[in-house]
């Protein structure tokens, strides 16, 4: 139910926990986060409050200045370890706010070409689904972009890559996200309250965009795939 990405230039596992924090108006029932260091990608997640994934981080704590992190709203699967967020699927990690309405016909079409699911999420389906286009010699960028097309529903969409520490790709479909724009740090937020700590320079995803964003910036593309110019305003939020 709350999206958080960081690119940063400090420990992300507690800046992405505290920007949760800020998250939890909005209702959750389970957590979890996922960061890439030395090129690899691992995640932790808790069912229940925020509490438990800190408690967890102090007893495997993970290190990492790139990251995403998730609060669930279960739609579909129940509250449990397995299918909280972040999904993984070999070397992509995918946080999701909303539902895929067409994931049982994608998770289908995965299963038969050997992709099968850990999870019953909608979630896990999209982390698969941009898995194959990897396997298929896709860039990340050009994975998440062939993923984004298949999907059908409201959502907002963070992606982290294995390899990728400069590097978050964010859409937005009937589900709002906001890009924070630090100096030589880029951030990913389901509102601006989110990213309140780490920036007021704030840039609003439109309806259909999706942002190929690293530590210097993000581009935006809106939903054919052309470049999009998002003004980035400043907000009044106290931190
Ligand atoms: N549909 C997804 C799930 O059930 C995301 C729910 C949410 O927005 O938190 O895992």
């Amino acid at each position: 139910c709350g999206i958080v990405g960081v690119l940063g230039d400090h420990e992300a596992a507690p800046l992405l926990v505290e920007a949760l924090k800020r998250l939890e108006y909005r209702g959750y029932d389970s957590a979890g986060i996922a960061t890439v260091h030395k090129g690899k990608l691992d995640r932790r997640r808790a069912v229940g409050k925020l509490v438990n994934l800190s408690d967890l981080l102090v007893h495997e704590p993970l290190a990492g200045k790139s990251g995403i992190g998730h609060t669930r709203w279960a739609t579909h699967g129940a509250a449990t370890v397995t299918n909280a967020h972040p999904h993984r699927a070999g070397g992509v990690a995918v946080v999701h706010n909303g539902i895929i309405e067409n994931f049982r016909d994608l998770r289908a079409e995965l299963a038969t070409d050997g992709y099968a699911q850990e999870s019953e999420t909608d979630t896990e389906t999209v982390a698969l689904l941009a898995r194959r286009e990897l396997d298929r010699g896709a860039t990340p960028v050009e994975a998440a972009r062939a993923t984004l097309k298949r999907l059908h529903g409201a959502f907002a969409l963070c992606f982290l890559f294995d390899g990728e520490e400069d590097l978050m790709i964010a859409a937005r479909k009937g589900s709002p996200l906001a890009i924070g724009h630090g100096t030589g740090e880029m951030f990913v937020g389901s509102d601006a309250i989110a990213l309140a700590p780490m920036t007021d320079r704030i840039t609003y995803l439109e309806e259909g965009d999706w942002a190929v964003i690293t530590r210097a910036g993000a581009q935006i593309f809106d939903a054919a795939d052309r470049l999009a110019n998002r003004a980035e305003t400043r907000i009044q939020i106290d931190a």
